[in-house]
């Protein structure tokens, strides 16, 4: 795939391109060993481009959680993850299990308002990863680094994933 960089050094624009959900699974647990919190990971991409399926990856490589039970937060707007001790049973021995994870999806919210409402900035007063589909929706004031991944369909079963 092509890379471009912004600036000529070393600031990666990776992308991959995955052939299946459980290739988009395997790819955001690889990824997610990369990741230390505190971190805003924001996905972006057009509704069943994979974004709800990378995220069950990153959540099970960060030890919160296993990957089925990962489900879209489009109804209810946030999931927690590896709270309280719930981790994944995989990787419930590991440092990683440490990890909180917050998954939370804007599609479904239409105001600023109601994005207030949501309270997401109460989460950043302790070191977590949080995931945000439709992040782009709304301003976020975010304290935490941040890193953003574009899905794109690229016909039937195939994805580009890109690191921006
Ligand atoms: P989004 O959250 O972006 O709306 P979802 O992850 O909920 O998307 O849905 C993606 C759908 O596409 C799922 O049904 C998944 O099984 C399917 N799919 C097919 N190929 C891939 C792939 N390469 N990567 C991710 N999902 C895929
Ligand atoms: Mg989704």
């Amino acid at each position: 795939m092509a890379e471009q960089t912004q600036d000529g050094i070393a600031s990666e624009a990776k992308s991959v391109v995955t052939r299946s959900a459980e290739e988009t699974i395997a790819w955001g647990r690889e990824f997610a060993r990369g990741l230390k919190a505190p971190l805003l990971v924001l996905l972006t991409g057009d509704l069943g481009s994979g974004k709800t399926t990378l995220t069950k990856g990153i959540v099970a490589g960060l030890g919160a959680a296993d990957e089925e039970d990962v489900t879209s937060p489009t109804f209810t707007l946030v999931h927690v993850y590896g709270e309280d001790g719930r981790t994944s049973a995989a990787d419930s021995s590991s440092a990683a299990a440490k990890n909180v994870v917050y998954h939370g999806d804007l599609y479904r919210i239409e105001s600023f308002h109601d994005f207030e409402t949501l309270g997401l900035e109460d989460a950043f007063s302790t070191p977590a990863v949080m995931i945000l589909e439709w992040s782009e929706k709304f301003p976020l004031q975010a304290p935490w680094p941040q890193v953003r991944l574009k899905l794109e369909h690229m016909g039937g079963d195939s994805r580009r994933i890109t690191i921006q």
